[in-house]
């Protein structure tokens, strides 16, 4: 069993199709990061899903992809998401603590110092940190492509056992996923590329991200002696299989110069 985890949740496992947070699918993944707290398992919650519930709270917006409209979005929405999670998690007897970063704070020494002691002070003291991009600050070239290489750049940072991404697909496929002649890819090595070719680029609605850059984030974690296990968050305690061994989904096995068990 992992002793340190990060855990990615993509804005399609926390909204609806609607667009509007999806409180039971939220809910039920407190209560599985809960139940793994409640075995001492170390971990850190990296969520987006704050543009998403801005949008939930101003609806009907003209100009929806302005970069002003999204920083408003995710300003009102962070506020919405963190009073969730905060509730959710108090109905554990947890404490969670929101942790904002940009591109620029893994740069930067000191930012990247002050990080890590932070993490390192709030997982000593059982608190669950739910980190996101500042996406009031991030705006173009200071932007992470995404969540998921933000998840990739906090499990180096806190030297996590596992990288954990859940998204709305089951793993990585090799061709499209709702094709039926898809077959999921249960294992692939950190560095065999021979997968990038069938890997499907095309992005869901809801996120940024899409499977070819999970694939190359969690290469590039993998090779950094980090396993990656990419699954449906929505599939019902997808965390559980964690103690198992038997990841339902894609398993992206970290190197040999590794110490992290696979
Ligand atoms: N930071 C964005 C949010 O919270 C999500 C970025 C992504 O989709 O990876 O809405």
């Amino acid at each position: 069993m992992y002793q340190r985890l990060v855990i990615k949740v993509g804005t399609n496992v926390l909204t609806r199709a609607d667009g509007r947070l999806d409180i039971t699918s939220i809910s039920n993944l407190v209560d599985q990061i809960a139940d793994l707290k409640q075995r001492g398992v170390e971990l850190v919650l990296v969520s987006s899903g704050a543009v998403g519930a801005g949008k939930e709270l101003l609806p009907g917006r003209a100009n929806d992809e302005a970069v002003a409209q999204r920083q408003v979005y995710s300003a009102i929405g962070q506020v919405r998401l963190m009073e969730l999670y905060r509730n959710l998690f108090a109905g554990h007897r947890l404490l969670c603590a929101q942790v904002l970063a940009t591109k620029g704070d893994f740069r930067d020494d000191l930012h990247y110092d002050n990080m890590l002691n932070c993490f390192r002070a709030l997982l000593q003291d059982e608190i669950v940190p739910v980190v996101n991009e500042n996406d009031v600050v991030a705006v173009t070239e200071l932007m992470f492509t995404d969540n998921d290489e933000l998840a990739g750049l906090v499990a180096r940072m806190v030297s996590a056992d596992a990288l954990v991404i859940l998204s709305s697909v089951e793993g990585l496929y090799d061709g499209p996923p709702d094709r039926h002649e898809s077959r999921l890819i249960p294992r692939v090595a950190a560095h065999d590329t021979g997968v990038d070719g069938v890997v499907q680029a095309r992005r869901t609605s809801g996120g940024r991200g899409g499977m070819a850059t999970k694939l190359r984030i969690a290469r590039e974690t993998a090779t950094g002696g980090i396993p990656v296990l990419i699954g449906n968050g929505r599939r019902p305690n997808i965390l559980s299989h964690l103690s198992t061994n038997d990841w339902p989904g894609t398993v992206v096995a970290a190197t040999d110069n590794s110490a992290a068990a696979d």
